[in-house]
């Protein structure tokens, strides 16, 4: 594969800015049979949505970066004036299941339900449709894929097959990467064997994962929480990852929506540019 991605405008490499907006949801979820008697880490984790979410959209602002927000939908019925407020200031909102369920979790039946009435709430907040999704944990089933597609999604961005996007079955995915997940240097809610990473470490790291994309023409597609990011120390050096990235002049930034919908109407069918068939995506013995 080494034939060079045709990104927008002769760009040179791609910079999507997500945000998993996630909040206490993925512990409701974990823990929905043996909720914990503390409420510690409930607390830590609706940091993000109470306060984290504002310092991040004050960095989007700052910069001008428009980023995507995937969002369940209990976090946007239980929040609804932080989600509209994301909508309100030019973001992308996308799915992110009801309750931060994994396809894997769900029947198909079910997976189908809870993104409809995901998708519904967002709607009824933001006027608009959520045309992607971002699986919870990254965990991806193949019928998964199926269901996005009939559910009239255009696009997921849960797997990570390619440093660019591309295509599996009728969606285009834009791929994600643990290395520029924040969770990986910064998830800390006590116990863990390793302080979290300070947050000029991780300017360093992405910046060396910025410098990588664009010798190579791929994506790099940041994957962040506000409980974690939206920290104030965090949220400034994110900003000045961003401003980087800015003027480097040679990165196409952008949501993954507007990176979907690029993709889908010129880069697929282009020499190089992988198309996946979902039902190659499956364990294979
Ligand atoms: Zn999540």
């Amino acid at each position: 594969m080494s034939d060079t991605y045709p990104w927008p405008d002769g760009h040179r490499a791609g910079l999507c800015v997500t945000f998993d907006f996630d909040g206490e949801s993925p512990l409701l979820w974990r823990r929905r049979d043996d909720p914990p008697g503390d409420v510690a880490e409930l607390e830590q984790r609706r940091y993000g949505p109470r306060r984290g979410v504002h310092h991040i959209l004050d960095t989007l602002d700052r910069t001008g970066v428009r980023a995507t927000f995937f969002v369940p939908g209990w976090i946007a019925a239980t929040y609804r004036s932080s989600v509209a407020e994301i909508h309100a200031a030019g973001h992308e909102l996308a799915l992110h299941g009801w309750c931060h369920e994994p396809p894997a979790d769900l029947g198909a039946g079910e997976l189908r339900d809870t993104l409809t009435r995901a998708s519904d709430l967002l709607a009824e907040i933001s006027g608009v449709r959520p045309a992607g999704y971002r699986s919870p944990s990254f965990r991806m089933s193949p019928e998964g894929f199926e269901v996005l597609a009939g559910l009239g999604l255009t696009y997921d961005s849960s797997v990570m097959g390619d440093d660019r996007p591309y295509r599996i079955g009728d969606l285009v995915e834009i791929p994600v990467d643990w290395a520029t997940d924040d969770a990986v240097y910064y998830r800390y809610t006590g116990g863990e064997s390793r302080p979290p990473y300070g947050a000029g470490d991780l300017y360093d790291a992405w910046h060396a994962e910025l410098a990588g994309a664009r010798e190579a023409g791929t994506l790099v597609n940041l994957t962040m929480h506000p409980w974690q990011s939206g920290r104030p120390a965090r949220a400034l050096w994110l900003r000045q990852l961003l401003r980087d990235a800015q003027d480097f002049g040679d990165l196409w930034i952008g949501t993954a929506g507007d990176l979907a919908a690029h993709h889908r109407d010129t880069a697929q069918g282009a020499a190089g540019v992988l198309d996946v068939p979902t039902d190659t995506l499956g364990w294979p013995l």
